[in-house]
């Protein structure tokens, strides 16, 4: 265990190393099968105990109401961006996005690529195609009727999340859940359909973990793909063709250990707790380091920060991992210091990072 590193990676991230020793013990022999789950059918009875408690799980972790399904596909959230405008919106139709960062405009993009009428409802991108805040309620303007309103709950890249939702009345809205899924509780009545790439909080590549309204998955459009489309999935519980296995075994694995933390619950709590001391250092600095999101849309699970030089913050990449602490450089588009802090990053890991923090200013500021 002691080459085990700080990861501060945005994705794949950090997961719970006792979810990692789990599936190092059943890898030979999973279930009392005498198999891994990697070598067994997914038709069987195992797999399918296994699908359906995750999939039990989930719905009692994040409080998923009545009438909506849980599915796991596969092609990341970025497949989520075709499939979304493609089921959800009818060919003459339109469809909405809210612009709050790169994944948030990626998926306004494909819905055109996909052929929709796509429709910005506000976007917070500066003259310098960058990124900073969430928008205020007023901002969004949602015109005509739309098949749905798309935002996504936190900008991985840039750092910024929702503080709170907009309330948009009558329209249906989706949400990109990739970077904070299962980190905080929220209200899944407020969305007809949200998804979440797994790899940043709740498993592997590999699997993306849709919940929708049953309405929703039922929508049929013309001409689509037999993959591409919700309703397959729904009505073959997420077994119409060999679903990510592996992906959907961790992801069961990261469940039951969300539950033994105590739930979302206890998550949001330690979450808050993370924040309030990295960002606490990050203001207390006098300056030194910044904080590259505005105050009231900073993200509690990628925390982006300046230093006062670029040649500072190659130094602090450098000397964190020498430390011990990996994954901190900032995305390209940003650059600075990006330390993404997702559920399996522990309030200690936090601490350590803030130490160096300081003594980094100390001795190199
Ligand atoms: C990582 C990420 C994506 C892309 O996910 P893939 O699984 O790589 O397709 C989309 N949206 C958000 C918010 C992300 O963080």
């Amino acid at each position: 265990m002691d080459k085990r590193i700080i990861n501060f990676n945005p994705g794949p991230a950090a997961l719970p190393e006792p979810v990692l020793q789990r599936a190092r013990d059943e890898m030979l022999d999973w279930a009392g099968t005498g198999m891994s789950v990697l070598e067994c059918s997914h038709r069987s009875k195992e797999f399918e105990a296994l699908l359906h408690g995750a999939k039990a799980r989930l719905t009692e972790l994040l409080g998923i109401p009545d009438g909506y399904q849980v599915l796991f596909v596969g092609g990341g959230a970025t497949l989520q961006f075709a499939m979304v405008p493609l089921n959800l919106c009818p060919p003459d139709g339109t469809a909405s996005y809210v612009v709050t960062g790169s994944w948030a405009k990626k998926a306004y993009q494909e819905a055109g690529k996909v052929g929709r009428k796509a429709v910005i409802a506000a976007t917070t991108e500066t003259k310098e195609k960058t990124f900073h805040r969430i928008p205020k309620p007023a901002e969004i303007k949602v015109e005509g009727d739309p098949a749905y309103v798309h935002l996504c709950s936190n900008n991985t890249i840039f750092g910024t999340q929702w503080q709170q939702y907009p309330d948009l009345g009558k329209h249906v809205m989706i949400g990109d859940f990739s970077s904070d899924f299962m980190s905080r509780r929220m209200d899944v009545s407020k969305f007809g359909l949200i998804y979440a790439g797994a790899q940043k909080n709740v498993g592997p590549a590999g699997v993306t973990v849709v919940v929708g309204r049953k309405e929703l998955l039922a929508l049929e459009q013309p001409n689509l793909p037999t993959y591409l489309r919700y309703k397959i999935h729904a009505e073959n519980d997420s077994l119409y063709n060999t679903p990510p296995v592996f992906g959907i075994y961790m992801v069961a694995l990261v469940l039951d250990w969300i539950k033994e933390q105590g739930g979302l619950v206890a998550l949001e709590r330690r979450n808050d707790e993370k924040g309030q001391i990295l960002y606490g250092a990050i203001d207390g600095s006098g300056g030194f380091y910044r904080g590259a999101a505005d105050q009231d849309s900073r993200s509690l699970m990628n925390v982006t920060y300046r230093l006062p030089t670029e040649e500072l913050e190659a130094a602090f990449v450098a000397d964190a991992k020498k430390a011990g602490m990996v994954g901190l450089k900032g995305h390209r588009s940003v650059g600075g210091v990006r330390a993404s802090t997702y559920n399996a990053v522990s309030v200690e890991h936090v601490k350590t990072l803030v130490a160096f923090m300081k003594e980094f200013q100390r001795t190199k500021g």
